[in-house]
């Protein structure tokens, strides 16, 4: 193993990156920062029929928000640039070379109609030890002839050359040791003369190995390439400089079995990519966490316990705090359920931490949006009395939209509740009391308003529900003269004479 942490995330740009390679990314993270170790990008880009534009853009852009930076990447740069391996054709090209010389790979011919047809003559035709020698290869054929053809510009392939029968030990820091026999592995195709590139088994091992990549810690999807891989670093003879294995469980649906897939998402109302993602070729959009709400520590800690736990009752965790406690004893080796709620919760448990006036900036626009022109100072003391209400900021105008504009209809059942004979009198009363209130502070107002109540031998509950529709519109919203304190004394009457006003209907009402 190289002596010092280096891990690497190496997403194929194929598409918006799924919430679950976000949290592989996050492990990589938490593992390489807690040993003072590397963070890398490496862009997997060598199957140009999967390429999508935008994807590179979307991945640097998703690890931006989180605040997850790398230490080297494409953008970045570093020691072992490029990171893109599409860049890295040339480097592929010699270790093949290397393979092919020292007899750990062979160069194959087989046009795809020929492989059709064994596939038809050989029940589960697996190109190994087994039916290598009848295929179309230069293990089969005279080295001139090889070279005859490839001289004449036929297509080939490289393949590893896998011995049968022997035991292959992935050592997995989740998992344990898992054996795997080699003569169930087929002779994968390293190399394709049509492109000129490297398939992904060997551009993954070559560049681990160049990287100096201590740990690979990826999803479970990737189990099965391991014996490969394994295989790979014994042929080149890398042995000593192997990586650390570590496959983490698979993200599954919230209910039933299987993988988490962007159709769970869809029904059940929740994003599975980090980012909005506008599709280039179909223009659909698929929601992001980023877009939907969600606050990048919220995302962290939530996909932080999706397949790992501190054997503790504490379920708030910082990054920093993560980095410390992180483990690979304490990852799961059954798939993790993906549990929406508990993101929702954790949401809220953010929003609820984060500072007033950051909230104020992010709920900027939803204010832009209704045509509300507040100071941010204003909009962070709203802020500060309804946000315990809320999860996503988004659900901040519902709480509190009468802060920034006045009520212009009543909750109908409230009002036909309390509006009695008397109440526009009470209310005009009520006016008079709060207008002569130098103080305009919330508990000066409540003393006030309260002293008189009492001494009018008023109804209290009367009194101060039909004061908050005047102010509120309906029965809800945080302490009462916190809103009035906040709204100010002159914008207090004036919706209190508004409600008198405006609700003959409602006195009529109490008539009858
Ligand atoms: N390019 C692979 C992917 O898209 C990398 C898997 C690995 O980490 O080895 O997930």
């Amino acid at each position: 193993m190289n002596p010092k942490v280096r891990v690497r995330f190496a997403p194929s740009p194929t598409g918006p990156l799924h919430i679950g390679g976000v949290r592989t990314a996050l492990y990589n993270y938490l593992y390489a920062k807690q040993y003072g170790g590397d963070f890398i990008l490496r862009i997997e880009d060598t199957d140009s029929q999967r390429f999508v534009a935008g994807a590179e853009n979307y991945i640097q852009e998703t690890f931006d928000w989180l605040g997850l930076p790398f230490d080297e990447s494409p953008k970045k740069g570093g020691i072992h640039a490029p990171y893109r391996q599409s860049e890295r054709k040339e480097i592929y090209k010699k270790y093949v070379q290397q393979l092919l010389d020292d007899g750990k790979a062979y160069i194959a011919f087989d046009t795809p109609e020929e492989l059709t047809e064994k596939r038809e003559e050989i029940a589960n035709f697996q190109y190994d030890a087994s039916t290598r020698l009848q295929m179309h290869n230069s293990l089969t054929m005279f080295a001139e002839e090889v070279e005859t053809l490839k001289a004449n510009g036929a297509q080939y392939v490289v393949r590893i050359k896998i011995e049968p029968d022997i035991d292959i030990t992935v050592n997995d820091l989740i998992r344990g040791e898992v054996i795997i026999n080699s003569s169930v592995l087929d002779d994968k195709v390293l190399y394709k003369s049509a492109d000129e590139l490297p398939t992904y088994h060997l551009a993954n091992v070559v560049d681990d190995h160049l990287m100096e990549i201590s740990h690979v810690i990826r999803g479970e999807e990737w189990l099965p390439s391991a014996p490969l891989h394994v295989w790979l670093y014994k042929s080149f003879g890398w042995e000593e400089t192997m990586p650390k294995f570590a496959h983490l469980p698979l993200l599954l649906k919230p209910e039933g079995n299987g993988k988490l897939s962007k159709r769970d998402g869809d029904r059940l109302g929740f994003p599975v990519f980090p980012l909005l993602w506008k599709d280039p070729k179909t223009d659909e959009t698929s929601s992001g966490y980023r877009e939907s709400g969600y606050l990048a520590p919220a995302v962290i800690n939530f996909l932080a316990f999706l397949g790992w736990n501190p054997g503790t009752e504490q379920e708030i965790f910082s990054l920093d705090e993560l980095v410390h406690a992180f483990s690979f004893e304490r990852c799961s080796k059954s798939g993790a359920k993906f549990d929406f709620e508990k993101a929702k919760w954790y949401n809220h448990f953010y929003i609820g931490n984060t500072p007033n006036e950051e909230l104020a900036q992010m709920f900027a626009p939803v204010l832009a949006e209704h045509g509300v022109n507040a100071s941010p100072e204003f909009t962070a003391k709203v802020i500060g009395l309804v946000k315990e209400r809320v999860s996503f900021v988004q659900e901040l105008w519902n709480q509190a939209s009468f802060f920034f504009v006045a009520p212009t209809i009543y909750d109908e059942k409230a009002l036909k509740k309390r509006w009695k004979e008397n109440t526009p009198t009470e209310m005009s009363e009520l006016a008079e009391v709060l207008l002569g209130i130098d103080n305009f502070s919330s508990e000066n107002q409540e003393v006030i308003v309260k002293k008189w109540i009492e001494e009018k031998g008023y109804h209290l509950g009367n009194i101060m529900n039909t004061f908050r529709l005047a102010i509120v519109g309906e029965g809800k919203g945080p302490h009462m003269f916190d809103i009035t304190a906040l709204i100010g004394k002159e914008e207090t009457i004036k919706r209190i004479n508004v409600l008198i006003n405006n609700v003959p209907m409602a006195s009529t009402m109490s008539i009858n």
